[in-house]
């Protein structure tokens, strides 16, 4: 009989095959005493642990960066990273001495310490990231007792091809080594999607669904398996009618991947003869090329949050680095960098930014500008770090989470300092350097007109724009369900913004997800948007429904829907668009 499972589908795609039940090799952490005079060998004998766990994983590193690319190999180097923490390490090292107690059990102390910290948190993203300190803690104590170092379970075995591997958890490192194995996809009893996990998963295009509970008791060895990384489903023993809807979805997809290739080569042209111009949102050189590869007209949307993530330097000198190296990259086509966007979802892991954790409710906080107008020496490095890249490229300069039109005379006037005192260094930039500023704030959009003078370009953050209009916490799956473009109110108020836009001259674009979400497409085309930018994965899906959309036929369906007083229950907004296209 077919059992059916639910978790989170946090990596797309199908895999059909039979399961492998992955054991790990038990750790028992065994505490013991040591004398006094043997405390500098313990200690040795963790920091030997803890190199040898970071060769482990900086090999793992950069084989999946030479087979997979560099964001794959990056997600292993977050642990290395966390290796290398000296809070962990300090406070291990003083437990060892003031204890006198084995390495491994010191360890596991403070791990404990540190887990209860983040269970206490709010914020599920921070929240996952305690699995991974476990797991990098787990790596070290199994060098450390030196029991199957390196082999993560018992019984894996070499070929995993139409195999999925059913795991308590799995580390990002181990997850790499199953994929070397090939294997089909992935189901794990715990872990979420903002798992590094779940994200690994998806870069390496391995289909997975993560929190599925009690999944290794459910499961049996060997038995067939269908698993829909979409919808966050395990199909146990699947019945015939199961099995022949995956196999023919699984064609389906393989069908509509071909025809997305057709699309690549054609003009960006709606089917009434509209230009539509495509943008990519990306940072990683990966992104910016295969951007490229694909013809976009720029990058709309280059996030800058991801050194303060990772912890790295922000001085004026690394961010012009790093832009750098985005511009020489896109050779001449244009780049939007939005200055920080921290707070809210976007925790920084950055002790300047302290001012973050004391928000009792950090969407509504001090996150993005209003931060960066709180430390404005810091927000000015970044400042004349954009100006600076603007000398030698076509840059543009983005402003996140815009409240008040006070908000944006504050940028300019701190770029006039930045300016000023490049003028001051001999320093070159682009001095028509374009501004532009993100409607992600309700109120911000109603009053569109009053920010529309002030700036040069319009991007619309759809991602926050709903959850604010919607009271409906963008990362919270309970309220997912609430979280919907085609509400009237929703509706009406990005038609309100693309129209004044267009009255006030002003060029907009929207760079939330909307924008790179094909079943969207048509409304956005309807209500006016002509500019799109999403990650570069999604572009040819979206050119193709933008080549198979005549815009009057559905702009006159729109106009139709939001005139009726009736609510339509029998269809939604986005089929009667889909409707309204083919009955011609
Ligand atoms: C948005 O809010 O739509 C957006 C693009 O910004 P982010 O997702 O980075 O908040
Ligand atoms: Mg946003």
């Amino acid at each position: 009989m077919t059992l059916a499972l639910t978790g989170h589908a946090v990596a797309s795609g199908i895999a059909i095959g039979r399961t492998h039940l992955a054991k790990r090799s038990e750790l028992q952490i065994a505490e013991y005493r040591i004398e006094r005079k043997d405390v500098g060998k313990e200690i040795a004998r963790y920091h030997q642990a803890v190199d040898a766990a970071r060769r482990q994983l900086d090999e793992l590193s950069q084989r999946i960066t030479r087979n997979v690319g560099i964001p794959a190999g990056e997600i292993i180097q977050t642990h290395v990273l966390m290796l290398g923490d000296d809070s962990i390490k300090e406070a291990t090292e003083k437990q060892i001495r003031s204890e006198l107690c084995n390495a491994e059990w010191a360890l596991q102390s403070q791990l404990e310490l540190i887990l209860s910290e983040f269970r206490a948190m709010d914020d599920p993203y921070i929240r996952s990231r305690g699995e991974d300190i476990s797991q990098v803690v787990r790596l070290v104590q199994r060098k450390m007792t030196q029991k199957s170092a390196g082999k993560p379970f018992e019984n894996i075995p070499g070929r995993l091809a139409e195999t999925m591997v059913i795991a308590a958890d799995l580390t990002p490192g181990e997850l790499a080594i199953l994929h070397e194995h090939g294997v089909a996809g992935i189901v794990t009893e715990h872990g979420g999607p903002h798992s590094h996990t779940a994200i690994l998963a998806s870069s390496l295009g391995i289909p997975a669904v993560l929190g599925v509970r009690l999944a290794q008791s459910l499961l049996r060895e060997g038995e067939p398996l269908v698993l829909d990384g979409d919808l966050g489903l395990v199909y146990a023993d699947p019945d015939e009618v199961i099995l022949s809807h995956y196999h023919q979805v699984q064609r389906d997809t393989v069908r509509f991947r071909k025809s997305l290739e057709k699309v690549r080569e054609l003009p960006c042209r709606s089917m009434d003869g509209e230009s539509i111009s495509l943008q990519a949102n990306g940072e990683r050189q990966e992104e910016l090329l295969q951007a490229i590869d694909l013809g976009v007209t720029g990058i709309g949307l280059y996030r800058t949050e991801f050194l303060h993530i990772q912890g790295m330097a922000s001085d004026e000198k690394t961010q012009l680095a790093e832009y750098m190296a985005a511009i020489k990259t896109l050779n001449g086509l244009p780049l939007t960098i939005r200055t920080l966007d921290l707070g809210a979802d976007k925790p920084a892991d950055s002790a300047d930014f302290d001012q973050l954790s004391r928000s009792a409710n950090p969407a509504l906080g001090l996150r993005a500008v209003r931060l960066c107008l709180r430390d404005t020496d810091q927000f000015k490095q970044q400042l004349r770090a954009i100006l600076r890249a603007s000398a030698t490229a076509p840059v543009r300069c983005l402003i996140p989470m815009l409240t008040s039109a006070r908000e944006v005379m504050m940028v300019r006037s701190l770029l006039d300092e930045a300016r000023e005192e490049l003028d001051e260094s001999g320093l070159a930039y682009d001095p028509n350097l374009p501004l532009g500023g993100m409607i992600e704030v309700p109120a911000a959009a109603l009053a569109i007109e009053e920010f529309s003078e002030n700036l040069d370009f319009i991007s619309v953050g759809t991602n926050d724009l709903l959850q604010y209009m919607l009271a409906a916490d963008r990362a919270d799956e309970q309220v997912a369900h609430l979280y919907d473009l085609q509400h009237p109110g929703v509706v009406r108020l990005l038609r309100h913004i693309f129209r004044s836009a267009e009255a006030s001259h002003i060029p907009v674009a929207v760079c939330g997800e909307v924008a790179g979400d094909r079943r969207y497409t048509r409304l956005l085309l309807a209500l006016g948007l002509r500019e799109f930018s999403m990650h570069p994965s999604r572009l040819l899906e979206v050119k193709q429904v933008i080549t198979e959309t005549h815009i009057p036929r559905v702009a006159a369906s729109l106009s139709q829907w939001l005139s009726s007083t009736e609510c339509q229950h029998d269809i939604s907004l986005l089929q009667l668009l889909d409707q309204s296209q083919q009955t011609h």
